[in-house]
């Protein structure tokens, strides 16, 4: 692996404390990171600590006058050549996430992909950040609206998604005018490191400061800094329900901005007229792919009583055929979870679904050998359960899926919206009148509603986000761009006199 970091230098003493030399940044402690692929160490970096905050702080704030009087398509030409140097480094990339956070390489290489269509999608945004225009009730006024940068960006990203996450933010937040600073998962650092030098190297070739892209390494108590700092302009934070809750809290009370990210407890209905070739590997996708480690992974299957046990069969026999392993070898389906405590909670969650009346279908083990000698690889787990077991209703970041029977559709929409995430949900069915029935005001509460489509994964083009407890921010396509900009309302008054608005009269 340390091939892939030299070809994207990262070589010591840039990344490494053991060395004793100098290292990338950071006064704080040293951390050390380990691959779930093999346990191996992949490599050690210090912590950032408070001066080298404020540093960073002082570059990006003194990067943003500049950057923001840029044109926007100059700044989207910059954006295209970070997707072009993504391009080119696609391969390395993809396979340094896979083996720092454990993702299949098909997927490490989707994440760097996803990286590439967000920038393409920004280079044209950068030529879009359309205002409207209203016509005003007094005579010979222009009244419209028009978008400015916001600042200071601050980008907090899970272990998940190491390097999607970021650019999704990033190159929308750049085009806007922005300058971002981000805290990617303190559990890989080097997936970010390698994406801060590629586009180190763009900004070095376009005589660009640097500060237009930070990035600091720290764990959740830089977070908490991030989230109270008045210097940030808008927080994006991607993480669990209870780190959003806190950011929330934090930046609510200095009434900033925030987009909250946050988990997620996505169901799939197959109804009785449900198509199982269709349904079978989106679900058996959805709650394998990563490793169950998605915020859109599948997590709960509400099932028409008809179809239960034939479904049941079909995805037992899915589950047999699965080869759990080292994820960059392409033979495996499924590979480790991200360390021994996501181990763990797999583990109680497991125990906990027991005592409270569920039953183990497939898995529900820890896999051991020299295959797994990591300690981080688990068997994809289904388990029987109801829908008033408490644990149903909590994310667990393992490949652990809960099936349960329904008699009508509307049962199953209560189900499905009977717990506090609000992420992602599907439904398979052939029957139009309960595809839209889900889709209606009626049916999916969640930010995502999908038909014949399983819960897991998004197209950069639309917004990406769910409601309640997953926090309501929205990413990526659509119109999310305006969350990173601030409006302004402009009347433009070229009459002689000066008319007030609902034909107020003020004589001096
Ligand atoms: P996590 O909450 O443990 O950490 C996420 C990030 O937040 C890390 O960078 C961490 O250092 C930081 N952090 C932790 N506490 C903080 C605090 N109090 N203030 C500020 N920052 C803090 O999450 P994780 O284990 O890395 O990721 C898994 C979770 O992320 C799951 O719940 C998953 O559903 C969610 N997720 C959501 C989305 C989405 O788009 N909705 C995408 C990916 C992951």
């Amino acid at each position: 692996m340390n091939g892939i970091l030299n070809k994207l230098r990262l070589e010591p003493p840039f990344y490494s404390a053991s060395t004793g030399q100098q290292n990338w940044m950071g006064s704080g402690n040293v951390l050390k990171i380990q691959s779930p692929v093999d346990g191996n160490p992949l490599g050690e970096i210090n912590l950032i600590g408070e001066e080298e905050y404020k540093s960073v702080m002082a570059e990006a704030k003194k990067a943003f006058p500049l950057w923001k009087a840029l044109p926007a398509p100059q700044r989207g030409e910059i954006v295209r050549q970070f997707g072009d140097a993504l391009r080119a480094e696609k391969e390395a990339l993809g396979k340094l996430v896979s083996y720092e956070m454990g993702k299949s390489l098909q997927e490490g290489l989707g994440e760097v992909q996803e990286m590439i269509d967000i920038c393409d999608f920004a280079v044209g945004l950068s030529r879009q950040l359309y205002g409207l225009q209203m016509h005003s009730e007094r005579p010979k006024h222009r009244m419209f609206e028009q978008w400015h940068p916001l600042g200071v960006v601050g980008i907090i990203s899970a272990f998940n998604f190491p390097v999607a996450v970021w650019a999704w933010n990033a190159s929308i937040a750049w085009v806007c005018g922005n300058v971002c600073i981000w805290k990617p998962s303190e559990k890989t650092p080097f997936s970010a490191l390698a994406c801060q030098e590629i586009f180190k190297k763009v900004l070095n070739q376009n005589k660009l400061p640097e500060g237009i892209s930070n990035l600091i390494i720290g764990d959740g108590t830089i977070g908490k800094k991030m989230a109270a700092d008045r210097d940030i302009s808008l927080i994006s934070a991607t993480g669990s329900t209870q780190m959003g809750k806190s950011v929330a809290e934090t930046v609510g009370k200095r009434l900033g901005k925030s987009i909250l990210e946050l988990g997620g407890n996505n169901a799939v209905i197959v109804t009785r007229e449900a198509d199982l070739k269709q349904a079978v590997p989106a679900i058996v996708f959805g709650a394998v792919g990563t490793a169950g480690q998605r915020c859109t992974s599948t997590r709960r299957l509400i099932v028409h009583e008809t179809q239960f046990e034939e479904l049941l069969e079909k995805l037992v026999s899915a589950y047999g055929q699965l080869q759990i392993g080292d994820p960059l070898d392409e033979m495996n389906h499924m590979g480790p979870l991200i360390d021994k405590t996501a181990v763990t909670e797999y583990e109680k969650t497991i125990r906990t679904a027991i005592e409270q009346g569920g039953r183990i279908l497939y898995g529900g083990k820890v896999l051991e050998g020299d295959t797994y000698a990591s300690g981080c690889y688990v068997l994809p787990t289904i388990i029987e359960a109801t829908v008033n077991m408490p644990i149903v209703a909590h994310e667990t970041f393992a490949p652990i899926v809960y099936i349960m029977p329904y008699k009508n559709l509307e049962e199953a929409i209560d189900i499905q919206n009977s717990v506090p995430q609000g992420l992602s949900s599907a439904i398979f069915t052939l029957n139009l009148r309960d595809a839209e029935t889900f889709l209606s005001h009626t049916g999916s509460d969640c930010g995502i509603a999908n038909v014949n489509i399983g819960t897991s994964g998004a197209e950069i083009g639309g917004a990406f986000g769910g409601e309640k407890e997953t926090g309501g921010g929205r990413e990526s396509g659509s119109d999310a761009w305006k969350a990173y900009m601030r409006r302004q309302t402009c009347t433009l008054n070229y009459s002689t006199v000066l008319p007030l608005a609902q034909g107020i009269k003020f004589y001096l």
